[in-house]
């Protein structure tokens, strides 16, 4: 507190044995503002002062039990060697101790002793704002050490929290960083004085409030003691956080925003000060430095693996060109060459040539057409394009028909609800699995396509062959780049392995599953799950709030079966079978 002319006020302890000279001495500091408290001599003196936690002992000379010698070091022991003392006295001023700043003769001048005194506070307080700046100082040097030695993500965090909380004496702190894609602040973990548990719930979205109360984003600094009750706050989430009081600092980086520096609860119940706040914000300041460089870091790590998954990508890619894009280029030459250094060839046997020429490039072209679709979908190029599809005459398009060794039926309920998926995507899947089913099925017979409703949200889809099969040890990596069953019957019948992968990755992009249940000799039963949006569902993986996927249907019809889930990485712990 700051009295007239500037002079700081504060708590004076006087220590005299005339208790009525004591009261007039304390009137006239009392009139331009001070606190004074009177002690008497006595046993218990050194205790009373003590209590009163001075800001300046004044003491009379003639006070002799203890002595004033014994009152001034007993003082300054307990309070700080910086503690100003001032000796009054009457007749001979030899006997004050070493300890004393100031001496003022009684009977005491009003005004003298005014300025003598304001001038011990001014003194002191300089002192005491100079000592703390000093700390706050040294604080800040110490921190900016602890967080560019704060090893990784997870380790900054905490050690940034548990810092700053430290050098307000708060009980708690925690960062928190703003996730631009959910438009959400997000409470890191680890934090000081929070679980782990805890951490997990503390966030918000920083959209849609009211601009009156503080959102914690763009009303700059905060310091609330009164945390429950203040209206400024989002109530929700101060009764998240459970404190008491509160200060927030802002960390920004020019006009843009990375998160908010947040302690709370003092460790002795005092309130947060203003002065605690702009150490606060120096700090944030400091933590803003310290966050960047780690975001810049993982970015940057990120980018590098990413980097080298692409590279491993285009390797494996490289390597599939020079295998499977050869055997049809050499088949093209080969029959091209003939043609061309034949030219009595009967005209049939010409035909024939050139219509494998041509099939082969058709495969060529496939070929170039699914690793292309690979890459963008692997890389995240791939767009998918919405529509509402009627599932029954869509599947009557999509599946091949004419085919002279085996019958195909379809079983779509009448009625059956429209979907939200990629047309164009969702034929590719539904005709691969026909294809593999008439292709894996080489004796003929019946392949039955079948459409059903699961749950409220879900479809499914189910092509069944009684084919060749797939043999149990083999069935959980058919859905993986360039698997294919390895029988001599399977490798007989030409196929890349692309297909599947293809599937799945088409499955997955609209929320949905795929996966096999199979018997070797007896046939395959493959299952698509469907939600019934993926558009809506694809938004909302965008906006990070995906629902669970649905469990997997059970195989009913052939308990003995191998069945497979496609994704061995698969999270979720629901499986087929
Ligand atoms: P492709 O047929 O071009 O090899 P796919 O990825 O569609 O590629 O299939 C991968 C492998 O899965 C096939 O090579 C085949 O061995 C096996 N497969 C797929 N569908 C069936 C099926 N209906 N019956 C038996 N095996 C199948």
């Amino acid at each position: 507190m700051i009295g007239k002319g500037g002079v700081p006020l504060g708590h004076v302890a006087l220590v005299h044995e005339d208790a009525e000279r004591a009261e007039s001495i304390a009137r006239v500091l009392r009139g331009v503002g001070h606190r004074v408290t009177v002690v008497i001599p006595g046993r218990r003196v050194l205790q009373h002062v003590l209590d009163c936690g001075p800001d300046l002992l004044m003491v009379s000379l003639s006070v002799t039990d203890p002595s004033v010698l014994t009152v001034a070091r007993g003082v300054r022991q307990a309070l700080g060697p910086d503690l100003p003392v001032l000796v009054l006295y009457k007749y001979d001023v030899s006997d004050a101790p070493a300890e004393t700043d100031e001496i003022v003769r009684e009977p005491a001048d009003a005004a003298e002793l005014e300025l003598r005194v304001g001038r011990l506070l001014k003194a002191q307080s300089e002192k005491r704002i100079l000592q703390r700046k000093s700390q706050e100082l040294l604080g800040l040097y110490k921190m900016s050490w602890a967080f560019s030695l704060a090893g990784g993500e997870d380790a900054l965090f905490g050690h940034i929290a548990r810092q700053v909380a430290e050098q307000v004496q708060a009980e708690r702190g925690v960062v928190l960083l703003y996730d631009q894609e959910r438009r959400q602040m997000v409470a890191k973990s680890p934090a000081y004085g929070f679980s782990p548990e805890h951490i997990l719930r503390l966030r918000y979205f920083v959209d849609g409030e009211a601009r009156s109360r503080w959102n914690f984003r763009k009303n700059g600094p905060l310091l609330s003691n009164k945390a429950k009750a203040d209206t400024r706050l989002l109530s929700e989430f101060v009764s998240d956080l459970g404190v008491q009081s509160l200060m927030v600092a802002p960390m920004t980086r020019g006009p843009e925003f990375l998160g908010l520096l947040l302690v709370a609860d003092r460790a002795n119940r005092a309130p947060f000060t203003e002065e605690d706040l702009n150490l606060l914000l120096a700090m944030a300041a400091q933590a803003t430095v310290a966050v960047e460089n780690m975001t810049l870091h993982s970015e940057l790590k990120r980018a590098n693996t990413q980097l080298q998954e692409f590279d491993r990508l285009k390797s494996e890619f490289v390597g599939i060109v020079a295998h499977d894009f050869r055997k049809p280029l050499m088949a093209i030459r080969g029959f091209a060459e003939l043609v061309l250094e034949e030219p009595d060839l009967p005209l049939e046997t010409r035909q024939e040539f050139m219509r494998t020429v041509i099939n082969e490039t058709e495969h060529l072209a496939l070929l170039a057409n699914d690793t292309l679709l690979i890459t963008q979908i692997e890389t995240g190029q791939f767009a998918f394009n919405w529509s509402e599809i009627d599932l029954g005459p869509f599947i009557l398009d999509a599946v091949p028909l004419g085919l002279s060794d085996h019958s195909v039926l379809m079983d779509v309920p009448a009625g059956f609800p429209k979907i939200m998926a990629d047309a164009v995507r969702l034929r590719q899947v539904i005709t691969n699995l026909t294809m593999n089913a008439v292709k894996y099925s080489p004796a003929g017979g019946s392949i039955t396509v079948r459409c059903r409703e699961r749950g409220t949200d879900h479809i499914l889809v189910e092509v069944v062959d009684h084919g060749l099969g797939i043999p149990p040890d083999q069935v959980g990596k058919l859905f993986q780049k360039f698997e294919r069953v390895r029988t001599t019957e399977h490798l007989a019948i030409s196929g890349t392995g692309l297909g599947l992968y293809i599937c799945r990755l088409i499955a997955e992009g609209h929320g949905g599953q795929i996966w096999v249940e199979s018997e070797l000799g007896k046939g395959s039963t493959f299952g698509l799950s469907l939600p019934r949006d993926a558009s809506k569902l694809a938004r909302l993986a965008r906006e990070g709030t995906t629902p669970p996927p649905p469990a997997l249907v059970a195989p009913a019809e052939n308990p003995a079966a191998t069945s497979s889930a496609p994704t061995p990485e698969k999270t979720d712990g629901t499986d087929p079978a």
